[in-house]
């Protein structure tokens, strides 16, 4: 099945972000050995032969898209418990996420995975939330996803329940997990380094990690602690801004990605471009959250200055979905209202966060991240048969502000289909529902962390 050719025929537009941008009408691409061997105009294709032929006349294709900040274990059981006022939930999250039995943590991750790939992300980093790899594996095999993933390591003292190691252990750990898994599932799986934030993991820890990752060709990820109050406090202890702080002790590169990244100044923005550093925001989070996007928000200049800046989710309980579209979505407008300023992430730029800035910010923008010969072949086709799609005239406006992810008609990973026509055949979505409900029952049940279901009596 993997080497089966395929043909997507007569795309309405073909959007490739290749490097002119071209948006091609009337389009066809062709895909052997799970990589796109031609794309272009249809007549133009019109004599290539596949093994299989999708008919594309209705639909928008573009690359698939990657979501660079994405915990997936624990939230999908427990989604939408936490009230809209009960400040920080951390303390919850992460006492349910060690209370996560492996059984609950497949189930759980598996029906993450269904959302993720349903709504057109072909790629997530998991930030080090998944305990249970193993028992993970054969949903990940099973769904055909790229998955990014490592074992969440920390060696101080922190607020929250992470696993915390002696600083030899937690680098020791880091490299084998990294030799057991990278490069896994034929490529699609990368193993990287994840200590949780430069507050709870120490300097030596930190260059440790970094050195597995340069040493194996692969990447690091942390949660960025920046912001005024950070800077105050490392400007105090350090003499260094946050970002500096990560630079002097040689913990930024060009194969490290900072999280979320809010409230960075100019000069730590200076320090993420020279050192080709690469950050995951999560605009939905952000606003959720009350983060101050108008105050703290950099990225039109991140992007400015060259970062590559890729889009995430962060959590079932953060973001809430895990629609990539919704996250462009709310990018373009995030920036037009909090700067009082229409020039402000444009569509188009948000559509490149999601596919090929977002490839290159996860080291894989050789790869993928657009739809050019030689590439692999990861693609989304819209459905444009739907009332959102009307009227259709520029395809990156439509998709980014009149869209969401429920126009995903099909995706494809490495030249396979793994949602055809809105379905995906890997698990049964309705025992796979009733099962997660259960274990949200459960583990609500045995941490004890609940809270009144609504503001309004449910009787
Ligand atoms: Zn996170």
């Amino acid at each position: 099945m993997r080497n089966q050719s395929l043909k997507i025929e007569n795309a309405r537009y073909v959007v490739t972000v290749d490097t002119q941008r071209r948006i091609i009408q009337d389009g066809s691409i062709l895909i052997e050995g799970g990589r796109i061997s031609g794309v272009g105009k249809a007549a133009d294709l019109a004599g290539a032969m596949a093994d299989r032929v999708i008919d594309a006349r209705h639909r928008v294709v573009t690359p698939g898209f990657f979501n660079g900040h994405m915990h997936i274990s624990y939230a999908h059981a427990v989604r939408g418990i936490f009230p809209d006022d009960l400040g920080s939930p951390l303390v919850h999250v992460f006492n349910l996420q060690a209370a996560m039995t492996e059984e609950e943590e497949y189930y759980t991750s598996l029906l993450a995975i269904v959302e993720l790939v349903k709504n057109g992300t072909v790629c997530f980093v998991d930030p080090g939330s998944t305990k249970f790899p193993d028992a993970c594996l054969q949903a990940y095999t099973d769904a055909g996803i790229r998955v990014i993933l490592g074992e969440c390591v920390t060696d101080r003292e922190s607020p929250w329940n992470l696993p915390r190691y002696a600083t030899g252990e937690a680098v020791a750990r880091t490299a084998s997990f990294v030799q057991k898994w990278h490069g896994r599932l034929q490529g699609r799986l990368s193993a990287w380094a994840m200590p949780f934030s430069p507050e709870t993991c120490s300097a030596d820890m930190l260059r440790g990690l970094k050195q597995v990752a340069d040493e194996h060709r692969t990447g690091l990820t942390l949660h960025h602690g920046s912001g005024p109050q950070a800077r105050k406090e490392y400007l105090a202890r350090h003499g260094l801004r946050p970002t500096e702080y990560l630079e002097s002790i040689g913990t930024l590169g060009p194969n490290v990605l900072l999280a979320h990244a809010l409230g960075l100044d100019d000069a730590e923005i200076d320090c993420l471009a020279r050192t080709g550093t690469s950050v995951a925001m999560c605009p939905v989070t952000a606003a959720k959250g009350g983060r101050g996007v108008p105050e703290h928000g950099r990225m039109p200049e991140l992007l400015a200055k060259g970062v590559k800046v890729a889009l995430g989710c962060d959590s079932p309980n953060n973001s809430n979905h895990l629609d990539l579209v919704r996250s462009m979505n709310m990018a373009a407008v995030q920036y037009k209202d909090a700067r009082q300023d229409l020039r402000q992430i444009p569509a188009e730029t948000a559509l490149e966060m999601a596919t090929l800035i977002g490839a290159r910010a996860l080291g894989l923008g050789n790869e993928l991240g657009s739809i050019e010969p030689g590439k692999k072949a990861d693609l989304v086709l819209f459905d444009t048969q739907r009332p959102e799609w009307q009227a259709l005239f520029n395809p990156i406006n439509n998709l980014v502000y009149n869209a969401d992810g429920r126009s995903v008609h099909t995706v494809i990973v490495d030249g396979r289909v793994v949602v055809d026509a809105y379905r995906q055949s890997f698990v049964d979505e309705a025992r796979l529902f009733a099962k997660v409900q259960e274990i949200g029952e459960r583990l609500q049940a045995r941490t004890g962390v609940t809270f009144p279901r609504s503001r309004w009596p449910i009787v």
